[in-house]
């Protein structure tokens, strides 16, 4: 067990020369991006951060965030991540809830903090811009230009705030050595928020170390110092963190940085100019680039391997993938935040099935039935989880944290509210979420079952499926579908397609077409949002 950072310290040493970032013409190597580490880790504790003080990080996909995360890491502080969408009031309730003194942040975002200051433990902000990714600004033209539109901002150094740039020259390079235990805590992730108030998984230094040799033992062709990493999903989401850039750091692979994953154009671009080999990615992103109208223009080819996790992958999402990348690896995988976040995956080479594959080396997992008991081969029941990237317990929540976790056997396990059924051969399926199920007349419905069915129609592009209140059967079924460009279909195109499929209680009893459907940071669409928009209405 090793420090989070120990791994960037080995790649340094063993390929300082090699690309280690690429963030729209910035380029470092390992040994520069290990260098630039030691100064910002020198920085934080010549401002007076401490061992264990909570240091917030609010950046999109930026060499920035490699060097903040990795430098507060070696400082021995516990970085909390937060997410460059937030608003005001939840950037408030983050900062507050993590007691985080110190604030990194990209200057664009530095009014949503300036409306709240004064009701938050912030004592220093770091503020950067874009354009401070250049390793030599004075060399090279930087190919950015500011926005006119007022989305960037000058801060004038007031003492508490301070400039990236003038921070990392000041410093004095090497951090004064602190001894980081590998169980101690080095990230706060707060949960997603699909489901209740966003609360922070304590993920420790063994954790997130553990999680990333998992991934790497289960894409078996990796090779150190030649891969390049494909890092379009958010850092901020320890989905990203892990699978693309602390895994990436861990192979010394090339990390090609992408700050906006929505904009399938640059993603295109970035996959035919870098040629990248491994791409971990969500299904609403395959998606998007299975049908971007262009897409025969570029070359995928160089795409080996692919984890996609978060949510469910449709079949369709996952052949049609392969087939424009000549073949790529493209596997379902689990996983959540309180696990660092990946625990099951489908095997790369061998045996793919339909759902989650199997538990990474490491991972125990049950299925637990209402019983409390390990339920019976293609039972449904809770899925359960241990492992040493399961997370320590949520900050200064014990009784959350009870709730979640909990000792049998001599282990301690992790209660995951998503129901899942252990199939011939020991490879896992998720049926649902407990939380998303829907009891209409009595009978319990899955509502993935139904997506399913709908995403089965050709002119479809996504759907969510949700209960409604219902005055005789306590809910019923509602559809949300978005089409495909140029495409569509009626209700009852839908709901004749449903009828053949399914039985008769589960077939939506009304469906309404968006132009598309909200999703958390990572993509993955809220059916919690659609849920209460519906009880806004009745109500
Ligand atoms: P919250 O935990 O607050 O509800 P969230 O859903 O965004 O928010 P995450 O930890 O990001 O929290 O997501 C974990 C959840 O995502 C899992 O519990 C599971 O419901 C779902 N999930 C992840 N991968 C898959 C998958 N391959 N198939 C089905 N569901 C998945």
């Amino acid at each position: 067990a090793e420090p989070i950072y120990a791994a960037l310290r080995r790649s340094a040493e063993r390929f300082p020369d090699r690309l280690a970032v690429e963030f729209v013409g910035a380029r470092f190597t390992y040994k520069e991006l290990w260098s630039r580490v030691n100064r910002f880790a020198h920085a934080l504790q010549d401002l007076g951060v401490r061992q264990g003080d909570r240091v917030s990080i609010m950046l999109p996909n930026t060499p920035q965030f490699v060097i903040a995360f990795y430098g507060a890491a070696l400082a021995g502080a516990i970085v909390v991540n937060t997410s460059p969408l937030y608003v005001s009031r939840e950037l408030e309730h983050q900062l507050v809830d993590s007691g985080s003194e110190t604030l990194v942040m990209l200057d664009a975002f530095y009014p949503r903090y300036e409306e709240i200051q004064d009701k938050v433990p912030v004592k220093r902000v770091i503020v950067t811009g874009l354009q401070d990714a250049l390793p030599f600004p004075k060399n090279v033209l930087y190919p950015l230009k500011a926005r006119k539109d007022g989305t960037f901002v000058k801060v004038k150094a007031r003492g508490s705030v301070y400039d990236w740039r003038a921070l990392l020259a000041k410093s004095g390079g090497q951090p004064l050595p602190i001894k980081v235990h590998p169980q101690e805590v080095a990230l706060l992730q707060y949960t997603g928020g699909t489901t209740g108030t966003p609360k922070g998984a304590m993920l420790t230094h063994v954790n997130l170390a553990s999680n990333t040799a998992q991934c790497r033992a289960w894409m078996p062709g990796l090779k150190d110092g030649e891969e390049i990493m494909l890092a379009a999903i958010p850092f901020f989401h320890v989905y990203g963190m892990t699978t693309a850039m602390n895994l990436g750091i861990s192979i010394a692979a090339s990390l090609v940085l992408l700050p906006n994953p929505r904009d399938i154009k640059m993603l295109l671009s970035a996959i035919d100019q870098h040629r990248p080999s491994v791409f971990p990615g969500v299904p609403t992103l395959y998606n998007a680039i299975n049908q971007h109208p262009d897409i025969t223009r570029y070359d995928l080819t160089s795409i080996k391997a692919c984890i996609s996790g978060s949510a469910p992958l449709p079949a369709e999402t996952a052949r049609k993938f392969r087939e424009l990348t000549g073949g790529a690896n493209l596997v379902e995988g689990y996983g959540l935040t309180e696990a660092s976040p990946v625990t099951h995956v489908n095997p790369v080479h061998g045996d793919q099935r339909d759902g989650i594959g199997l538990p990474l080396p490491g991972v125990d997992s049950r299925v637990v039935n209402e019983a409390g008991e390990e339920a019976a081969q293609g039972e449904i029941g809770e899925l359960w989880l241990s492992g040493p990237n399961v997370m320590s317990g949520y900050w200064r929540r014990p009784q959350e944290s009870a709730k979640t976790l909990c000792e049998k056997d001599g282990r301690t396990w992790l209660l995951t509210g998503d129901m899942a059924v252990m199939d011939h051969g020991g490879y896992f399926r998720i049926v649902d979420r407990k939380k998303d199920l829907i009891i209409a007349g009595g009978y319990n419905i899955y509502p993935r079952e139904v997506e399913e069915v709908l995403y089965r129609h050709p002119a479809v592009l996504e759907a969510a499926v949700i209960g409604v209140p219902d005055e005789y059967r306590g809910e019923s079924v509602k559809a949300f579908v978005v089409f495909k460009p140029g495409q569509s279909a009626t209700p009852e195109e839908l709901k004749t397609l449903c009828r053949r499929e399914l039985s008769p209680y589960k077939v939506p009893r009304s469906f309404e077409v968006r132009a598309e459907l909200p999703k958390t940071a990572v993509g993955k669409i809220l059916r919690r949002r659609l849920h209460d928009e519906e009880i806004a209405k009745v109500g």
